[in-house]
């Protein structure tokens, strides 16, 4: 069983700001420190599972957080962008059973969401055959591509919230909670106890789990918090402006819309 495990900070037990996921600001190493732990119990659960290729991918800013001596022997890592238009989920391929989403964040303008934003901050909202999705989704859709579905989500509330309704029978584990610019913690000793358990449950049980596709033919509409980025991504081949704000793009192929989404944004 082969486990692709995307780590986001924005989820990560504890985390409220973004200065605290920032290289280089005063508590970015602690909220680091819990990125690891969090990313290896994650491992442990895969492991109890019986995983025999766990490939652990750095998602955030950077995506340089990470680093391999503070994980379990076992995992791989990818660390830095590849400059290719798998972003998030580089690496990730059809010899894969399962895609694990650790530390993540619910999509943009989500009531009572942590630091919640969707890829970009440029965009307000990102549909894909109108359906309005957060950054997992459009993440599981690359892995839907390739037939592997989305097992597990830890991070805020309000993202497992939209993780269950996305994805049949994932398990998630919601760490904190938001209260407008605040969040509500759980501890994260406790996390890291359910986020291994809920990885072990998840992976064990994953044959209630399906890869995550919308149809055979994809419209992908992006509304920009801005009008600028609409207006240039007009340009591209295909595009269409459909408001002051918004781009819609279709394809059969949601490679193409892969392509139109990274070079729009
Ligand atoms: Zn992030």
């Amino acid at each position: 069983m082969r486990v692709f495990i995307c780590v986001d900070m924005e989820g990560i037990s504890g985390v409220t700001t973004f200065e605290e996921t920032m290289a280089g600001k005063a508590d970015y190493e602690y909220f680091r420190r819990q990125m690891h732990k969090e990313t290896n119990a994650a491992i442990k659960g895969a492991l109890q599972a019986g995983a025999t290729r766990i490939v652990v991918r750095d998602g955030h800013d950077s995506a340089c957080n990470l680093l391999p001596e503070e994980l379990c022997v076992e995992a791989e890592l990818i660390r830095n962008w590849s400059g290719g238009l798998y972003g998030m989920m580089e690496g990730l391929d059809d010899t894969f059973d399962a895609v694990v989403f650790v530390g993540h964040h619910a999509k943009a303008n989500t009531p009572h969401g942590v630091l919640k934003h969707t890829m970009s901050m440029k965009v307000n909202d990102l549909r894909v055959n109108g359906l309005s999705l957060p950054e997992i989704g459009w993440n599981a859709l690359i892995a839907g591509y390739h037939g592997v579905p989305v097992v597990f989500v830890s991070g805020d509330h309000a993202v497992c919230e939209q993780a269950q309704a996305l994805f049949e029978n994932v398990v998630t584990v919601p760490v904190k909670e938001g209260r407008g610019l605040a969040a509500l913690h759980r501890h994260p000793e406790k996390m890291r106890m359910f986020i291994e358990d809920g990885v072990k449950k998840a992976l064990l049980e994953r044959s209630g789990c399906k890869p995550f596709v919308l149809g055979d033919e994809y419209t992908v509409e992006i509304e920009f918090n801005s009008e600028p980025p609409a207006y240039r991504g007009e340009w591209y081949p295909g595009a269409v402006r459909t408001g002051n704000c918004t781009l819609q793009y279709s394809s059969l192929d949601f490679m193409d819309c892969l392509r139109f989404f990274e070079f729009v944004t």
